[in-house]
């Protein structure tokens, strides 16, 4: 058990303070007296060892909830630069720089790239990701990837509460990729089975830290088939289902061009009937809007800090909001996001929403918690004990400053400004080292240029 010394919550509207004590993940009580109610004999507590933290002063806050990125992408931070440099050089050769003058193209290049990430290497840059996000407060990740096995073991060690999602692709824009409907069945039998199975070894595992989703990638690069049996999945084990939604303007065109539209195109495959989080939505009109106010299952995963990056458009948030549409905040990963603070998209949230701190903070935790299932995102007994600790409110708010603690599941995982759990220096330079020998086999060299041009500098 621990006690929170001399707290003050963040939205309380005085400024007293109080103590909060945590056992067994959980917030227990908030009030003044715990300590002398514990000195004169009171325990109604699981565990017997009681562990006091001086938080004298300190705000506290609920962790915040990144509900959307890919962590290991870490290595390809750059490659947004190196798409800006090629489309500013128009440098047009059969190499990774080729043609990355669009959204479509950056993706070329960023999937290209990631077939050389193996699952050491994801491992390596999730925990790093995982460690650098409980630096500047983020205590929940949902992680849309492959090798969940890997990132389940980074999240455990990192001490990070995560959402596991197994990312799912069986078809290209093109087509089909398996042409015959053997290969196709087997393929998507297959996606579908190793979810199950992620499902059975890591559900709840980590202290009831990880919990898994399910992610068909999204509607364009899935067969219909994948999505019918993805949201059969995720309402037989009872979780969210992901996919990017609208993200891609030509898709969400030939949707609405062919059909009524993508979001009616997945209501009719079922997928509106789970627990839905669809990711980005840039593209949506007032019909698919009108549609999705019917959900109240579903949340949009606005992320704007990489949208812009991108170009892929701005997200229709405020019609959103004005329809009732529930809305939390994601980084996306570092290839289109490199600072992947979700304080950031939380500022930018704020100025398109017209949000107080309180709404904002709302946004950056509440809602992604209510998004992803879980019992947080409040400083309320019975609700997660995944904490934030600062000295000023909107210094932290606006990136100015970083947390002096953070406790996750009641697990001290930043202490004084440190990470508890991992070193950060010699996780970095092995991070950076492997970083620099994909780079060396993506044709870019140590300082991320072309291999002999001497004016770019950006990765
Ligand atoms: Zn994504």
């Amino acid at each position: 058990m621990k006690i929170l010394k001399g707290v003050r919550i963040w939205d309380y509207p005085d400024t007293r303070s109080t103590d909060i004590t945590i056992d067994n993940g959980k917030i227990i009580t908030i009030e003044d007296s715990m300590l002398k109610k514990i000195e004169v004999g009171y325990n109604n507590f699981e565990s017997s060892e009681i562990k006091t933290i001086d938080a004298e002063g300190l705000y506290v806050l609920p962790g915040l909830v990144n509900a959307h990125t890919h962590s290991p992408m870490w290595p390809l931070s750059g490659l947004i630069d190196v798409a800006n440099f090629a489309r500013a050089t128009s440098d047009g050769n059969q190499n990774l720089h080729a043609d990355a003058t669009t959204f479509r193209s950056w993706l070329k290049i960023v999937q290209k790239a990631e077939m050389s990430i193996t699952p050491d290497d994801v491992k390596l840059f999730s925990i790093l990701t995982y460690s650098q996000m409980l630096l500047k407060g983020i205590t929940t990740v949902a992680d849309f990837y492959i090798h969940l096995n890997s990132l389940a073991i980074a999240a455990i060690d990192s001490g990070i509460r995560a959402h596991l999602v197994r990312g799912m692709i069986d078809r290209l824009d093109a087509g089909i990729v398996n042409r015959n409907d053997d290969e196709r069945y087997n393929r998507v039998k297959d996606r579908l089975n190793d979810c199950g199975n992620l499902h059975r070894k890591w559900q709840g595992t980590g202290e009831g830290r990880i919990t898994i989703g399910i992610g068909p990638h999204s509607p364009h690069t899935c067969s219909d088939e994948l999505l019918i049996g993805a949201a059969e999945m995720a309402r037989d084990l009872s979780c969210p289902l992901h996919i990017h939604l609208a993200e891609d303007v030509e898709a969400t065109r030939r949707y609405r061009a062919e059909n009524q539209g993508v979001v009616r195109h997945l209501e009719s495959l079922g997928l509106m009937d789970t627990k839905i989080l669809g990711i980005h939505c840039c593209h949506l009109n007032e019909k698919d809007m009108d549609i999705l106010a019917g959900y109240a299952n579903f949340w949009v995963v606005y992320c704007p800090y990489s949208n812009r990056q991108l170009g892929v458009g701005e997200a229709p948030v405020k019609q959103m909001s004005q329809l009732g549409i529930n809305i939390a905040l994601g980084t996306d990963g570092a290839a289109s996001n490199p600072v992947m603070d979700l304080r950031m998209d939380g500022q930018m949230a704020a100025e398109t929403l017209e949000m107080s701190d309180r709404k904002r903070v709302r946004s950056m935790s509440l809602a992604g918690s209510d998004a992803l299932g879980l019992e947080g995102g409040k400083i309320e007994a019975s609700k997660l004990a995944d904490l934030v600790l600062v000295k000023d409110l909107s210094a932290f708010l606006g990136g100015k400053e970083e947390p002096v603690h953070v406790f996750v599941n009641g697990e001290h995982v930043v202490k004084d400004g440190r990470c508890t759990l991992v070193d950060m220096d010699e996780l970095s330079d092995r991070a950076k080292e492997r970083k620099a020998e994909l780079m060396e086999g993506w044709g870019l060299n140590r300082q991320g240029n072309k291999k002999g041009q001497k004016n770019y500098t950006g990765v």
